[in-house]
């Protein structure tokens, strides 16, 4: 479906093309297609000039002499041809405007939801279907509309500004780029954004329209009217219909959701849901004192969600196996889990293997934890010593990074009665350049109090 830019692009050109035309005849080939008395629409028009052209949301208007004016909505296919009378109609076209030069102006719509409407200039705005459109963000002087209307609602914001009686001229496409470029979950209820994030919304449906539209504007100049108008433009979009794109901000996988029935694409790393409990992932290289954070945050209030705990549910799922044995054909199942021996003995000698389960579980630990934590009606924590590695930093709210000189690693460890030599040496590999990336750092070399100290200092600020 054309969005506003795109209509304003189609009303440029008939514009261009059509404006100070004479009409002698129109022929309703679909009567439907016209609101009102199709016959009398047609006698009315004859004799009348197109004198101006308007836009109203994704209305265009007609403006014709006698103070006549004709409203046009193409809603899914609607088209315009500008021809030669002696041209042959073809099978969609609905609606022909005869005009006294030797040309003629045709609606065509080969799904048939378009409608036109005849009125008059003291009544068109104060009528449906305008009198239903809500300003376009180049109408209004500040977003206190949004305000207003968003105040009480506990709707997706998304479904909020796609009501076109509050802010006329966002689309399913437009709506995702300016929810992506002021960075707000598109589930999220609309009286949780804040007056600061609306007027956001507002500058950038402006923006993001204005360019649509300049981009719509320089096929004018190519235009062909053979082609028809219909509006559907390639412009530049950084989010809508790129499921298996990446974010251009972050490099997160950009996410495919459905709001309200839409089909919506996000960045679950730039665009946080206020209503969802925040997550905090602990992680750092082994004996640092990561479980001693984690069990912290739990007494007080934090739902702790454990990873080794989901991968165990996840490998007794018959569609996980099933997943699994394409890239382990041999793959060992015990009653109805997965053999871990076998699979640790084989892991070990295939190593490129090992890369490619990692890289599969670990897009379903996160798809998991996400679910997990929308549930959950407290904070969450998670800790994982592999949380960058496994792509659970970018679903992540805040980073905590645990760690201690090597001393106090061999302390902590020999205290947990673990395997000292083999665990320095696992940390020999661990990646502390992803040290950078966290939002805190705790550097766990004093007492215990110290350590919790320094948790809440995270907390307080
Ligand atoms: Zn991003």
């Amino acid at each position: 479906m054309p969005e506003l830019p795109e209509v304003e692009t189609v009303k440029n050109i008939l514009k261009e093309m059509t404006l100070g035309k004479k009409i002698k005849s129109v022929d309703v080939l679909r009567k439907q297609t016209i609101e009102g008395d199709a016959d009398l629409f047609a006698s009315s028009l004859i004799g009348e000039t197109f004198s101006d052209f308007g836009r109203v949301g994704k209305f265009i208007i007609f403006f014709l002499t006698n103070n006549k004016v004709m409203i046009s909505h193409l809603r899914m296919e609607g088209k315009y041809f500008l021809k030669d009378e002696k041209e042959k109609l073809t099978k969609h076209d609905l609606v022909v405007f005869h005009f006294t030069d030797g040309t003629k102006l045709i609606y065509n719509d080969t799904r048939r939801f378009g409608r036109i409407k005849l009125s008059s200039i003291e009544d068109y705005m104060k009528e449906e279907p305008l009198s239903k459109v809500g300003p376009d963000p180049f109408m209004m002087k500040d977003s206190k509309i949004l305000e207003k209307a968003f105040k009480n609602k506990s709707i997706a914001i998304k479904t909020a500004l796609l009501d076109q009686s509050i802010m006329s001229g966002l689309g399913n496409i437009y709506v995702d780029e300016v929810l992506f470029a002021t960075k707000v979950h598109p589930e999220t209820p609309a009286k949780l954004v804040s007056k600061k994030q609306l007027n956001e919304i507002w500058k950038a449906s402006i923006d993001v329209l204005s360019n649509a539209i300049k981009a719509g504007g320089s096929t004018i100049k190519s235009y062909h009217p053979k082609q028809g108008i219909s509006g559907n433009f390639q412009v530049n979009l950084k989010v809508y219909g790129k499921k298996d794109g990446t974010c251009p901000n972050c490099g997160c996988k950009l996410r495919k959701i459905f709001v309200n029935g839409r089909g919506t694409t996000y960045c679950p790393h730039c665009q946080k849901n206020p209503a969802i409990p925040t997550l905090i992932g602990v992680t750092g290289p082994i004996g640092t004192g990561k479980s001693t954070v984690t069990k912290y945050l739990e007494k007080h209030g934090y739902f702790a969600i454990n990873t080794d705990e989901i991968v165990h549910i996840l490998y007794k799922e018959k569609s996980i196996q099933n997943d699994i044995k394409k890239f382990i054909p041999n793959l060992k199942i015990k009653g109805s889990d997965i053999d871990r021996d076998f699979l640790r003995s084989y892991l070990i000698k295939n190593p490129n293997k090992k890369k490619r389960l990692e890289k599969y579980i670990h897009a379903k630990v996160v798809e998991q934890v996400e679910k997990l934590v929308k549930v959950s009606k407290k904070p969450c924590v998670i800790e994982a010593p592999l949380l960058f590695e496994s792509g659970l930093d970018l679903i992540c709210d805040k980073i905590i990074y645990v760690d201690a000189k090597k001393d106090t690693q061999i302390k902590h460890l020999e205290s947990r009665k673990s395997d000292v030599k083999s665990s320095l040496e696992l940390n020999k590999n661990y990646n502390t350049s992803n040290k950078k990336k966290a939002t805190h750092i705790i550097i766990n070399d004093k007492d215990v109090a110290n350590l919790y100290k320094q948790v809440d200092s995270i907390f307080c600020k």
